[in-house]
């Protein structure tokens, strides 16, 4: 089982996160970065001692802020050897992914044979700077898309299955574009595949990633992992997708990380 969405927050400790990963049970996780725009702090570093003190279940996303171009080039460059295997991005905090700007940044990404993970759907509250212009419109996938099509070979997730209002975009991205990926993260990821049926049969199965958005070092996170787990099962079995269980759990993810060398 391979878990492609994960974080850490502020406050974890090395034996918190040591229990808690033991009662995850997922065989391997990638943990990103919330960028700086999202938690107010610096979280690259702790995901690098993270992972250097699990290399063997955990590998990290550099949480990068796109507006901030040199500091997101310097992120890479600085944490880019240390277990890192992509960026994390959180456009809810006012920009578009696609912006011509920031196309250093991809680039960079690309020759690095690393995968992105955007966070789609809603914009929660309270832990972002107030003053950045923040909206869920930011995360539509269709922002995404220009960048799949310029670097084929970067792997694109769209989290949360794209979100709950852009679903049918992210479906109809992961059927088109082999490059783009939705993960199934709840709240969102889970609501959408349980109520948006006749779209179910568009979805690149081959796309799909596991992901719990489990945050190591939040109480009780890692608590809920089996009923996240359970949750996502009863959904596919429901949906008369019981078949592409493995797949969803394990092979789709395992393709990935073995394209970063990465045995599973
Ligand atoms: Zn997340």
């Amino acid at each position: 089982m391979i878990d492609l969405h994960t974080h850490a927050v502020p406050g974890w400790t090395r034996d918190g996160v040591a229990r808690e990963l033991a009662v995850c049970g997922m065989d391997r996780a990638l943990v990103a970065a919330l960028p700086l725009d999202h938690w107010g702090c610096e979280l690259t570093p702790g995901v690098a001692r993270l992972v250097a003190e699990h290399p063997d279940r955990l590998s990290g996303l550099i949480g990068i802020h796109p507006p901030d171009v040199e500091g997101s080039l310097r992120l890479i460059s600085d944490y880019g050897n240390k277990g890192f295997i992509g960026i994390k991005l959180m456009p809810t905090t006012g920009y578009y992914p696609d912006e011509e700007r920031f196309r250093p940044i991809f680039e960079e990404v690309n020759r690095r044979g690393w995968m992105v993970l955007t966070h789609c759907g809603w914009c929660s509250k309270g832990v972002k700077r107030p003053d950045l212009p923040q909206s869920t419109r930011f995360t539509d996938p269709y922002h995404i898309e220009p960048l799949a099509r310029l670097f084929p070979d970067t792997d694109f997730i769209l989290a949360h299955a794209g979100g709950r209002v852009f679903f049918p975009r992210a479906t109809e991205l992961t059927h088109y574009h082999e490059n783009i990926f939705i993960d199934t993260c709840p709240g969102q990821g889970t609501w959408s595949l349980k109520h948006e049926d006749e779209w179910l049969c568009l979805l690149n199965w081959k796309n799909v990633l596991f992901g719990t958005d489990t945050a190591f070092g939040q109480p009780g996170s890692a608590e809920h992992y089996e009923a996240r787990l359970t949750v996502l099962k009863d959904i596919l079995a429901d949906k008369g997708y019981l078949e592409k269980t493995d797949d969803v759990l394990h092979h789709n993810a395992a393709r990935l990380l073995r394209k970063r060398g990465i045995a599973v």
